[in-house]
C-alpha cells in the first residue's frame, strides 16, 4: 500500500545540512536559520528492494544511498526489470555494426548484466543482491495495456525477438511478456524478500519503462497486501529522466526539478560525502557500455546530492485501456 508509507516511517532530518555560513561567523552575526531538509534514513533492519528498469538506474539514482545502506549493514535486493538491451546506438558502438541483429541485442543485455554485477560490487554488494527479470526493454508500458493477459499472444520484442524471459530468469512457471505475468513475478519477489523499503521510479519519469515500473510495482504491492494485510513497506520514488533536469548546471549539489512536486513527503535529500561521490563515480564508470555512448548523462548524476520522494498511491488497477506512460 503506497499511501501508508508516510504514516509508518518517520522522516529523519539531516543535521549535516544545517550549517553556519562562514561569513556569518566572521561577522559575528546570528546565522540565518536554514530549513531542515528531510532525508531517507537506513539502518541495520532496512531491507531495501530497488526496482531498476535498466542496469545503471540503481546507481544513477541511489549510488550514494546504497553506500549508506551498506555502511548500516542493511540488506539489498536490486531487481532489474529489463537488461537494457534495446539501445540501438549503444549496440552499434559496442559491436561495430550498423544494423544490429537479435543476437547483438541479446549479447548487449548480457554485457549490461555483467556491468551491473561489477557496479554493485564496487558499492559493496555481492551477486546475491541482483535479480534480472529479463522483461523487454522499451516494451514495459505495452504490457500494461495491449499485452496484459493470455487472451492474446505475448509481446515479442522487436529487438531480441524474444516473447519471454530466458529460462534461467523465470521465477513463475510459464511467464511470458505479459503484464499480468510481470505483476505476478514482482509480487512473488516482494513477498519473498519482505522489503521494508522499495525504491522505484515515479510515474512522471519520461522514460516509458520507468513510468511503467511505478504502476507495476503498485499493482504487485496491491496483490501482496491482499495476501499479507499486516505487512507494510515504505515506498520511496526516484526520477532519472525529466526534461533537462540535472543538466541545467554543473553545480556539485543539485536541487530537485523545480516544477515537480515532492509528493506526500516533500523532497528528500540524501547528501553524499566526497568519498561516497568518488565511489559512486567508480560504480558508474563500470557501466562501460553506457559510458562509451552517454558518459555525459551518467556523470550528470555524480553529484553530492540524491533526491527522492514519496507519492500517493495511484488510483488505477491494471490493465488500463490507454497507456499511462508517454511513449511506446
Ligand atoms: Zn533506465
Amino acid at each position: 500500500m503506497l499511501s501508508r508509507a508516510p504514516h509508518t516511517v518517520a522522516l529523519a532530518f539531516s543535521a549535516a545540512l544545517i550549517t553556519v555560513p562562514a561569513d556569518a561567523l566572521r561577522n559575528g552575526s546570528e546565522p540565518a536559520a536554514r530549513p531542515h531538509i528531510a532525508t531517507v534514513s537506513v539502518g541495520p533492519d532496512t531491507r531495501m528492494l530497488v526496482i531498476a528498469p535498466h542496469p545503471d538506474d540503481e546507481v544513477l539514482a541511489a549510488g550514494g544511498l546504497l553506500q549508506h545502506l551498506h555502511a548500516a549493514n542493511g540488506a539489498l535486493r536490486v531487481v532489474y526489470l529489463t537488461d537494457g538491451e534495446a539501445y540501438r546506438e549503444g549496440v552499434q558502438v559496442e559491436d561495430h555494426v550498423a544494423s544490429p541483429t537479435p543476437s547483438n541485442y541479446r549479447a548487449y543485455g548480457r554485457q549490461r548484466e555483467q556491468e551491473a554485477h561489477a557496479a554493485l560490487r564496487a558499492l559493496g554488494f555481492g551477486a546475491e543482491s541482483l535479480t534480472f527479470m529479463g522483461f523487454p526493454n522499451a516494451g514495459l508500458s505495452r504490457l500494461m495495456t495491449t499485452y496484459w493477459s493470455e487472451r492474446r499472444a505475448a509481446y515479442r520484442s522487436p529487438y531480441t525477438r524474444r516473447d519471454r524471459p530466458s529460462a534461467s530468469e523465470i521465477v513463475v512457471a510459464d511467464t511470458e511478456f505479459r503484464g499480468e505475468d510481470l505483476t505476478q513475478e514482482l509480487a512473488l519477489m516482494i513477498s519473498d524478500f519482505r522489503p521494508t523499503m522499495i525504491l522505484v521510479p515515479r510515474k512522471e519519469d519520461q522514460h516509458a519503462d520507468h513510468c511503467a515500473a511505478w504502476f507495476f510495482v503498485a499493482d504487485a504491492l496491491a496483490d501482496v497486501t491482499r495476501v499479507h494485510p499486516d505487512r507494510d513497506v515504505d515506498v520511496v520514488t526516484y526520477i532519472v529522466h525529466y526534461y533537462s533536469w540535472l543538466f541545467e548546471d554543473d553545480a556539485p549539489r543539485t536541487a530537485p526539478p523545480e516544477d515537480l512536486s515532492g509528493g506526500v513527503s516533500g523532497w528528500l535529500n540524501v547528501p553524499l560525502s566526497r568519498g561516497e561521490l568518488k565511489t559512486k563515480r567508480k560504480a558508474l564508470a563500470l557501466y562501460k557500455s553506457q559510458m562509451d555512448v552517454m558518459g555525459w548523462f551518467l556523470n550528470g548524476f555524480a553529484r553530492r546530492s540524491e533526491w527522492f520522494s514519496r507519492q500517493a498511491r495511484p488510483n488505477v488497477t491494471l490493465p488500463v485501456r490507454r497507456s499511462l506512460c508517454d511513449s511506446s
